[in-house]
């Protein structure tokens, strides 16, 4: 059996394809596409095996050796039969990918949810080498999370669990994209500190923010740790509100599930350290002085690539773990 495998993160933004060691974890070459999910599923589809064919290309190793293909997508997946039920970020709906990329590639394909191969990926070759109970928290334009126990995924009873970014952290609060109020996506993604950076601009505030997004559309993660490295006092602010929350998050997982780790990763953590810093240390304050004694918390080790690395391993992970559980379990 070939160590390559193909490990593919299906975003809202971007489409990320690797070409894995699944050996060594090595990521041996990778390639990326603008998902341009606005113009719909035939062209994501089409932008998809663009960019696994280029990443395959950019190898230069025969379709004969690649032993899988694994998805980790942005939404809601039937894991059973590879489907992609609802991806609101994606706006697609049951869409059967394992056939689609199958009928293409003639390759095996498991079809995951992003934050869970993420997870596999950093349980496997990141920061959760060596550990057995611990969440990965990954905080971007959205806020999910994956959890390990006892060495293995855990999705939950139906395959849900690990929405953090919907507990719910002032309740009756601003309203969150899933319909419900105050819930912690609400208050600590980069989305949610981009709205409060935008609706500040518009009252009038000053912020070196306005010139460094002028002309485009969106305020980045980049954008965001541009204006603190120049001290800029409303986005400062912002940052430190958000923190807040994220911290009171972070807390309510040690205090819940008395994890021996907690892995942080996500655009936004991985391009703003004070973020990252203020939520560990606000975090830490908080929780219960029992469970802080033991938990360690630390940055994602392989940044981009836990979804990558992660989904590229997800077949082997399913082939294994469908023999251990029952279906309804994954
Ligand atoms: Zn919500």
């Amino acid at each position: 059996m070939s160590n390559y495998s193909i490990g593919i993160d299906l975003g809202g933004t971007k489409i990320l394809a690797g070409v894995i060691d699944t050996e060594t974890g090595e990521v041996i070459e990778s390639d990326k596409k603008r998902t341009k999910a606005e113009h719909g599923r035939d062209i994501i589809i089409q932008r998809l095996i663009d960019v696994t064919e280029k990443a395959i290309c950019k190898a230069q190793i025969p379709v004969s050796q690649i032993a899988s293909i694994g998805i980790g997508a942005a939404g809601q997946v039937d894991r059973k039969h590879g489907m992609l039920i609802s991806a609101p970020n994606l706006d697609c709906h049951s869409v059967d990918l394992k056939a689609i990329m199958e009928n293409h590639f003639k390759i095996p394909v498991a079809v995951g949810n992003d934050v869970e191969v993420a997870t596999l990926g950093e349980l496997k070759f990141g920061s959760g080498v060596g550990y057995k109970n611990f969440v990965c928290i990954f905080a971007g334009t959205g806020i999910g999370s994956g959890i390990v126990q006892n060495g293995q995924i855990c999705n939950g009873f139906t395959g849900t669990a690990g929405e953090i970014g919907h507990i719910i952290v002032d309740s009756g609060g601003r309203m969150c994209t899933c319909g419900g109020h105050g819930c912690l996506e609400a208050y600590a993604s980069r989305s949610a500190i981009e709205k409060t950076i935008t609706a500040a601009l518009k009252k009038g505030h000053r912020s070196v923010m306005s010139d460094l997004v002028k002309d485009k559309k969106s305020i980045r993660s980049k954008h965001i740790k541009e204006a603190l490295d120049k001290k800029d006092d409303l986005v400062l602010n912002c940052i430190t509100e958000a923190a807040e929350y994220l911290s009171s998050g972070i807390a309510s997982v040690i205090n819940f599930y008395n994890p021996e780790l907690i892995i942080l990763g996500g655009g936004l953590i991985e391009a703003v350290d004070d973020y990252y810093e203020l939520s560990v240390s606000k975090a830490l304050a908080k929780a219960l002085p029992t469970a802080t004694e033991s938990v360690k918390i630390t940055k994602a080790k392989l940044k981009d690539y836990s979804g990558v690395i992660g989904a590229a391993l997800l077949k082997e992970y399913y082939n294994n773990s469908f023999n251990k559980c029952s279906l309804s379990a994954l």
